[in-house]
């Protein structure tokens, strides 16, 4: 249960940290990639508390995390300073924070596969 109430409050404390001036929009949108976890529909038994999904379940393998650490970085990387458009800006936002949610998701999955 713990596991499952550090999904919510991790999000929000780094939303509260990092992303000060929209932390609401940052913290809803990194606990939505909670949805990630859709692909343990695929397993079967759906939920088993003794396995570790990072690794088994497709969206908490190697290739996607390496996905979502690019969803993270590349609105950083490729920011043109110069773009004034709000909806651009917005939307590379959006990649960020979604990114980050994954990111952050597979870090609390990692750290209950080791506890
Ligand atoms: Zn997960």
């Amino acid at each position: 249960m713990l596991h499952i109430a550090l999904h919510f409050i991790f999000p929000l404390m780094v939303a509260l940290a990092f992303y000060r001036d929209r932390w609401r929009n940052a913290a809803l949108l990194m606990v939505a990639t909670m949805l990630v976890d859709i692909d343990h529909l695929l397993a079967d038994p759906i939920y088993d508390p003794d396995r570790c999904s990072i690794g088994f379940h497709p969206l908490h393998t190697l290739p996607a995390v390496t996905l979502y650490a690019v969803l993270f970085a590349a609105p950083l990387l490729l920011a043109d300073r110069r773009a004034t458009g709000r909806g651009r800006r917005s939307a590379a936002r959006t990649v960020h924070l979604v990114g980050l949610g994954l990111l952050i998701h597979m870090a609390l999955d990692g750290v209950d596969c080791v506890l």
